[in-house]
């Protein structure tokens, strides 16, 4: 019985993972033949190529790049083998080198490099591994011989990617193999003869291809195809870090996740082994107990009914208008034509059922000789102004869903595309095969490891949606919110599936940018080790990350951060805001910032403008979506002022209650953006527009209770002194109004009648019979007087201030966003 298995560059990358990787041929070798098909070590396939296009542009560096590599070959070498056997090895190996080094230097002299010539001289890297691994697999007392695999593999002479010769290369691998009866066979992968017997590869990845040509000539059970990651995976590692290994998928969605970039199996390999029904199994050298991905006619359906995705590079979009195509046949065949003659390889089609536009995607590379290959063909119909000229959008990458299960099943797209568009990223084009096993999607290149790992989320990661926050303001508010984050993160991994990742958090003097995430606990830290504050600076660097359901969050008071929340709109970062400063800025720029968000889509939340923690904007919201209008709002609005006046009765003075006030953190940085009246006509205006109405800050009445001289101190503590010295004023207006049995209360009012709106902000003397009397400490109340709330209006009523309860308010605009 014989067994294939092949090593790709990694697991034969230097001694030590040669060794791994004989030891696991050992534990088959006893009970059966095994055909051992090897790469190059790592990295040399590459260091050929160089070394021959080096040569041949007459660059001398290429000598200095064959010396490393013939020294890493002897290094593996006596590093392998006992030192009493190493010399016929050494000696063999620096011939070869020293031959390829007679023909790069030929090449170099020359200046001119055949794809015959480079063939030949990349040939040498699986050359010289098999036959170092031949030597150890000897050494180690597994008698192993070498096999010349281009005594087997015979191709048609094309060079670089030959076709193989299936006939010839059969009988050849079949007479071979009966006429010896060894152990072990070390084999080179990749390369190949031609049919006049010149050196030829197999294509980038050839060696999957040779294992699998020897495995089809022999009927053999599976072919195993060792490598550095534990399957084919759901997608790839290297781009989307939670990617899975695929237990079974069948041979024709391995094609197209191969085909469509999955680097782990070279296309090619599945053709002739699907012919025959022989499995694939892909494994992991260095994790040789793991199970790895079977490859076989039918896969396993997993409940998300797509397998994997995958993504290639360099793309660029041909795409060909014109109202000249209507009807006409023959289109579309002239223009694959005119790509075919050039050798240039469609890899993706659509077009629009008005039949006045073809979209092919090929390869980046050919997209000169594409343009003008096209525009020659239908160089009449341009003229005439029946087609336009061919359109050339580069630098785009491919994206695949793949999956058998998706077939007769309606919604994959919609996922799909819902995801994407929830995340900004662009869709150039889309095509479906009619076999409904792929759906492609053309994006910019700079988006595609955002929207590969958008869409991996959304279909294998169904279990945890990651959040990215970025974190701006780490004042009273700010700290708070980490602080929650921190303590619900677990719970809400558990029960909402919701991971908060924070990736940014900044204040005034300096940011702290990380897109794997910021470890809570010691944020402070991190903090003071990163840059220095720069609004631009980090912006453009979070524009540049692109990561996916971002949140930009603003506690800060900062007048800067809110010019930015339209650039993060436009990128659609969703923005969480405490700071009142754009809602209530000019009309124009609240709505553009409201639009924005819906085009975009993402959110503009802003709960904790008013009310900190309670939930009022939302139930405007809630309102107007259920059909209902607001009539009037009527409301105690400042949590500093109702604590100032809850507090006052002339017995200590106005100056020191106030001073209360800010001590507990219940006023604006600045406590005259409170007094003055200003931060509740800024409340109130935002209730006013996110009720439907159009208005301004100058078109909102304010009746000033504070004195003049007080607001117009120079600093914070000149005010301070100049409300002491006014200490009689304020005992006369607490006075005025017990003298009515009224206490005092600082009212917002809103009203819309006949499209009339009026707007107020003031002192009132509140009676007991009042809705607003009863309201204590820094509480908050808030009345709607709506369609359906008439007779008796809408109450809201609760703590309005405080850094606690405005994190858990900004909290809960997060949590709306991530759900
Ligand atoms: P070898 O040298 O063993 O032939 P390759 O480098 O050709 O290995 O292929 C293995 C690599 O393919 C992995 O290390 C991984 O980074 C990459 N890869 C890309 N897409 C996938 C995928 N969908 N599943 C597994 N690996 C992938
Ligand atoms: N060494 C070749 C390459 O890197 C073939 C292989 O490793 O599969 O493309
Ligand atoms: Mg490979």
């Amino acid at each position: 019985m014989y067994k294939v298995f092949k090593f790709g560059g990694s697991s034969v990358a230097n001694a030590s993972a040669i060794t791994q990787a004989m030891r696991i041929v050992q534990d088959h070798a006893s009970n059966s033949h095994c055909i051992v098909v090897v790469s190059a070590l790592s990295g040399t396939t590459d260091a050929l190529i160089s070394i021959a296009n080096q040569a041949a542009l007459g660059n001398d560096a290429y000598n200095t790049e064959l010396q490393q590599l013939n020294a890493k070959h002897i290094t593996c070498v006596t590093e392998l083998l006992p030192v009493t056997n190493q010399s016929a090895t050494i000696s063999w190996v620096q011939q070869q080198f020293n031959t390829l080094a007679a023909i790069a230097h030929s090449v170099y002299t020359i200046r001119e490099l055949s794809l015959q010539c480079k063939d030949h001289i990349i040939g040498y890297g699986e050359m010289l591994s098999s036959y170092i691994i031949t030597a150890y697999c000897n050494s180690i007392a597994m008698p192993s011989t070498w096999v010349n695999a281009k005594q087997l593999i015979t191709t048609n002479a094309t060079y670089g990617n030959a076709a193989v010769h299936y006939e010839l290369t059969n009988q050849a691998i079949q007479a071979y193999y009966a006429q010896h009866n060894y152990n072990v066979y070390i084999v080179p992968g990749f390369v190949a003869a031609t049919s006049t017997g010149t050196s030829t590869t197999l294509g980038r990845g050839g060696s999957d291809y040779t294992a699998a040509i020897i495995g089809a000539a022999l009927h053999v059970q599976e072919v195993l195809i060792y490598t550095d990651v534990s399957g084919m995976m759901t997608a790839d590692p290297r781009i989307v870090p939670n990617a899975k290994p695929i237990t079974t998928i069948s041979y024709q969605e391995a094609m197209e996740l191969s085909h469509f970039g999955a680097k782990v199996l070279y296309p090619p390999t599945i053709q002739p082994l699907l012919k025959k029904g022989i499995p694939i199994h892909i494994k992991n050298t260095f994790d040789p107990t793991h199970p790895g991905t079977i490859i076989q006619a039918t896969s396993t359906p997993t409940h998300t009914l797509i397998n994997g995705i995958t993504s290639i590079n360099h793309i660029a979009l041909l795409n060909l208008e014109g109202s000249g195509m209507i009807g006409i046949t023959g289109t579309s065949h002239r223009l694959f034509q005119a790509l075919a003659q050039h050798h240039i390889n469609v890899i993706l089609i659509t077009q629009s059922s008005s039949e006045n536009s073809i979209c092919v995607g090929i390869l980046q590379a050919h997209s000169t000789q594409a343009v003008a290959a096209i525009n020659t063909t239908f160089e009449y119909e341009i003229y005439q102004k029946l087609i336009n000229p061919v359109v050339l959008e580069t630098d785009l990458s491919i994206i695949a869903l793949v999956g058998e299960g998706m077939k007769n099943h309606t919604g994959i797209s919609g996922k799909a595309f819902n995801a994407l568009g929830k995340n900004g990223i662009n869709i150039r084009a889309i095509a479906q095969g009619s076999s409904e096993k792929n759906i492609s999607i053309v994006v910019q290149s700079n988006e595609v490891k955002k929207a590969v790992n958008t869409l991996h989320e959304s279909f294998f990661e169904n279990a945890s949606k990651q959040i990215n926050l970025y974190l701006l303001g780490v004042g009273n508010v700010g700290t708070k919110l980490i602080a929650q984050l921190m303590q619900q993160q677990p719970y809400l991994l558990s029960t909402a599936n919701v991971q908060l990742n924070v990736v940014g958090i900044a204040n005034s003097k300096q940011y702290v940018l990380n897109p794997d995430g910021i470890p809570l606990h010691t944020w402070q830290q991190a903090l003071a080790q990163g840059e220095v504050a720069n609004m631009q600076a980090m912006t453009t660097s979070i524009q540049a990350y692109n990561l996916r359901n971002a949140i930009v969050v603003d506690t800060t008071a900062s007048h800067i951060v809110p010019e930015y929340y339209s650039t993060y709109l436009h990128k659609s970062i969703s923005v969480v805001a405490c700071n009142k400063i754009a809602a209530s800025s000019a009309y124009h720029n609240y709505s553009k910032l409201k639009l924005a968000a819906v085009a975009h889509n993402c959110k503009y939340l802003f709960e904790t403008n008013v009310g900190a923690g309670l939930p009022i904007i939302a139930t405007i919201k809630d309102l107007l979506q259920s059909g209902d209008t607001v009539h009037a709002i009527s409301a105690v609005l400042s949590g500093t002022l109702n604590y100032v006046f809850n507090n006052y009765n002339g017995t200590i003075p106005f100056a020191q209650v106030v001073q209360q006030a800010q001590d507990q953190g219940y006023t604006e940085p600045d406590p005259r953006l409170d007094l003055g009246g200003t931060d509740v006509m800024r409340k109130i205006l935002i209730l006013a527009r996110e009720a439907g109405a159009v208005l301004e800050m100058e078109d909102i009445t304010n009746t000033p209770f504070m004195p003049a001289a007080c607001m117009q101190a120079a600093t914070i503590s000149d005010f301070y002194t100049a409300m002491l010295a006014h200490e009689p004023h304020y005992v006369h207006m607490y006075q005025a109004a017990k003298a009515e049995n009224c206490i005092l209360k600082y009212v917002a009012n809103y009203s819309i009648s006949n499209g009339v709106i009026t707007a107020t902000v003031g002192l009132q003397h509140i009676p007991p019979s009042h809705n607003l009397y009863h309201l204590y400490g820094k509480d908050n109340i808030v009345l709607f007087t709506t369609d359906r709330y008439q007779d008796q209006p809408l109450v809201i009523k609760g703590a309005g201030a405080g850094a606690d309860v405005t994190a858990s308010g900004v909290f809960a605009d997060i949590m709306r966003i991530s759900s």
